[in-house]
């Protein structure tokens, strides 16, 4: 390889960190600015540059050319300023770059596999550059965080989590593989646009739809074999959720809009036990939509009941759902209660506010997921803090756009007694004199932790009690100081050491339970796993030299 070629790979290229000595030898001196620079400098400088920018959107394109051309100096510069740069690589800016992703595109770094292509996407798979890929994530973009069906610019997503997958997990880029399926998309406005990079038609569905994500799968393991790890990412509810239960116990696979949510809620919800001092059975959890995200998490919580030892129908009857109808309720008149809805319709007579549901069900713990904003209102916050000492309220909707309400909404309208986490981030509140923390419930605390434990460890499938495990996990690493400030996370900046934490979680319990295929079990786990992880410094191109003794 000619040096030309290192300085324009990103996988390779250090920029003006190369040498006095390697620029020589590998004949690129002079095409470098003469001043060398080590790899923090260069960091400072990326910091610098970001600061300049005008809006987060640009920041991210930034981001995303730094990636493009400097590998490791972007996830080091991730890495090390995670707080100010999850928003910008993930939600909420992630969403508004998808939004005008056809802007925003610039070299690819991902797959693009369209219905044209059905019947071809082995020969396809094979067209990506690595050998070694051992994690995927797939969007066919319907369901982009809150924001609806995105099609193609769907990319943005698969891109943002893998590129968290390497930050936090320590899974190196080589490794993984981001993937949007393009089976057109229904979204008017992409249709008339210019700009659009996907294909100019309404989405396929039905069998020719299903056929294609089977031969999707096939051809993933095909090419990286039975155990890559394959995660399922902003699929429309009534495909998510066919999907995960059609190929769970088939291939290694989850989805982290189901799952990694349930996990990364659960974890909250526990840690919120350790400030109420509840039992996760003494609670009454009511959920604001009825989707992917709060299915998987009230299936989650019951999971957990159960394990502690709560019969199922009871666990069951400490979960309330509210759909776009109203109180999800035995023998609705208005139906619409699907496979999913259909165990937690409770009977009760039907009620369709949810400012009456909750003076009826008087839930300890209300969750918003509907991307519904501002739904939880100031009467509805002040209720829940008038029949609880100290209410949980967890607004995920994403974007920050689309949340419930605000965290000052909450301590505000609670007295300062809530208990508050959200899905996109808020800026601490001054409230009455107090700090107030607000937690980010973030599935990047979970879906990298868990992806490192399963890839390194040689998961078959991922039942759900490995989700459990990593929440029980998580809520574990929140120290009694956090709590304190009403925090439910660990701080952000603490997310690798969570992951590895996570991750030998995994290790520790998929070993027990005979789920791991990587023989021999490593002695140490943890170890074993720290090792793994994508080391951001720099490679040295100049090799060892040295003299024969002279007399010869
Ligand atoms: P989804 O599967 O499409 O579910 C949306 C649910 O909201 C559906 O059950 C829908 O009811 C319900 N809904 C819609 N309008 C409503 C209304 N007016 N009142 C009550 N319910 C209503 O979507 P999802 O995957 O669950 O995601 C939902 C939101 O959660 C998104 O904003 C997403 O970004 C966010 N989320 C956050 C996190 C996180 O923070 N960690 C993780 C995942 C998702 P029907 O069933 O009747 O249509
Ligand atoms: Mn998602």
């Amino acid at each position: 390889v000619r040096g030309i070629d290192i300085i324009r790979n990103p996988h390779l290229n250090k920029g003006q960190a190369f040498d006095l000595k390697e620029r020589q030898v590998m004949g690129i001196h002079g095409l470098l600015p003469p001043c060398i620079l080590t790899q923090e400098q260069q960091m400072v400088r990326v910091m610098a540059n970001l600061k300049k920018r005008q809006s987060d959107t640009d920041r991210y394109v930034y981001l995303m050319s730094l990636l493009d051309r400097n590998e490791r100096l972007f996830y080091r510069t991730i890495k090390e300023h995670v707080e100010e740069m999850m928003p910008i690589v993930y939600t909420p800016t992630v969403g508004k770059a998808c939004q005008q992703y056809g802007l925003a595109f610039r070299r690819p770094k991902g797959l693009f596999l369209s219905i044209n292509d059905a019947g071809h996407l082995y020969e396809m798979i094979c067209n990506w550059p690595e050998n070694d890929v051992r994690a995927i994530v797939v969007s066919d973009g319907e369901r982009i965080l809150g924001l609806g069906d995105l099609g193609a610019y769907g990319m943005g997503i698969p891109v943002g989590k893998l590129s968290l997958y390497t930050a936090l997990g320590g899974i190196s880029p080589e490794q993984c593989l981001p993937v949007l399926l393009d089976t057109g998309t229904n979204n008017q406005s992409l249709l008339d646009d210019p700009l659009y990079i996907g294909l100019n038609q309404k989405r396929v569905t039905g069998q020719q739809y299903d056929d294609f994500i089977d031969e999707f799968m096939e051809a993933v393991v095909r090419r990286y074999g039975h155990d890559t790890l394959i995660q399922f990412e902003d699929f429309a509810n009534h495909n998510a959720f066919r999907f995960l239960e059609k190929y769970r116990h088939k291939y290694c696979t989850f989805n982290d809009d189901i799952q990694g949510t349930a996990s990364v809620a659960a974890a909250g919800v526990f840690a919120s036990l350790r400030i109420t001092h509840k039992k996760l059975s003494d609670n009454v959890f009511l959920f604001q939509g009825a989707g992917e995200a709060s299915i998987g998490i009230a299936k989650l919580l019951v999971l957990a009941m159960e394990s502690e030892g709560v019969p199922h129908d009871e666990a069951m009857s400490k979960v309330w759902l509210v759909d776009s109808k109203g109180l999800i309720v035995k023998d609705r008149p208005k139906g619409g209660l699907n496979d999913q809805k259909l165990p937690f319709a409770r009977p009760h007579e039907p009620i369709d506010e949810l400012a009456d549901i909750v003076k009826s069900i008087k839930p300890t713990v209300l969750i918003g997921a509907a991307a519904i904003p501002g739904v939880f209102t100031p009467q509805i916050l002040q209720d829940m803090a008038s029949f609880n000492k100290q209410p949980v309220v967890f607004a995920l909707s994403n974007p920050t756009s689309k949340a419930e309400c605000t965290a000052e909404d909450c301590y505000v309208n609670t007295d300062g007694r809530g208990i508050f986490a959200s899905g996109s981030p808020f800026l601490p509140v001054e409230y009455k004199g107090k700090t107030f923390y607000p937690g980010q419930g973030n599935n990047a605390y979970i879906f990298p932790g868990v992806a490192l434990g399963v890839i390194t460890c040689g998961v078959k499938h991922i039942p759900d009690s490995i989700f459990l495990r990593a929440a029980q996990k998580l809520s574990t690493l929140v120290l009694e100081e956090h709590l304190a400030e009403g925090r439910l996370y660990p701080p952000l900046s603490d997310i690798q050491n969570v992951s590895i934490k996570i991750a030998t979680g995994v290790a520790d319990y998929v070993y027990r339970k005979g789920l791991a295929l990587t023989y021999p079990e490593p002695e140490d786990h943890e170890k074993y796993i720290r090792n793994y992880v994508y080391n951001t410094d720099y490679e040295r191109f100049v090799p060892k030299t040295w003299d024969w003794p002279e007399e010869k």
